[in-house]
């Protein structure tokens, strides 16, 4: 697929084209050069976003990253940052957005991310953490006070009882 009907794709997903938008893109058509990957039907491709901004819509709609399949994580650390890993070749690469040349309104770095090419808009460094384990299937555990079905790994024990997190009252002296 041509770049630019993968752009128009991008848009009809996120709603909106935008500068943001366009860093997600940059950063899809950057990884997928360096690493050889094409769209992930499963968990081949997994990207690890240090935002949750605009531009992870285009690493979903370019690579096939998504939460639901359980290869995009989110590792907040308000920066234009991704790691991503082939779990096929077991390559990775981290890349992070460079600061933009001063001051711009919406508009000038918009039509400034559009004009740059991939690696002059990223440093490309390796990741700076092992590719996550595979999505996890949890057992289903009911809580004793709500009744609602949990995953496993979200019940905590109260009083000898399994409770999930909207039921449970936690403990923690130091921040009440
Ligand atoms: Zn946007
Ligand atoms: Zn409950």
């Amino acid at each position: 697929m041509d770049e630019h009907t993968l752009w128009e794709r991008c848009v009809a997903f996120h709603g909106h084209a935008c500068g943001g938008l366009t860093i997600g893109f940059k950063a899809a058509l950057y990884a997928a050069e360096l690493l050889e990957l094409t769209f992930s039907p499963d968990e081949q491709v997994v990207c690890v976003s240090e935002n949750d901004a605009c531009g992870v819509d285009a690493i979903q709609v370019i690579l096939g990253c998504s939460v639901g399949k359980g290869n995009l994580l989110f590792r907040m650390r308000g920066k234009q940052a991704f790691s991503f890993y082939s779990r096929t070749t077991g390559r990775s690469v981290r890349l992070c957005l460079r600061p933009r040349p001063g001051e711009m309104t919406r508009e000038e770095s918009f039509a400034y991310y559009q004009s740059q090419k991939p690696c002059d808009l990223f440093d490309a460094m390796p990741v700076r953490f092992p590719l996550p384990e595979p999505a996890r299937l949890f057992r289903s555990v009911t809580c004793s006070c709500c009744g609602e079905s949990t995953a496993e790994s979200m019940i905590r024990m109260q009083d000898g009882k399994p409770l999930c997190l909207d039921c449970f009252v936690p403990y923690d002296r130091f921040h009440v």
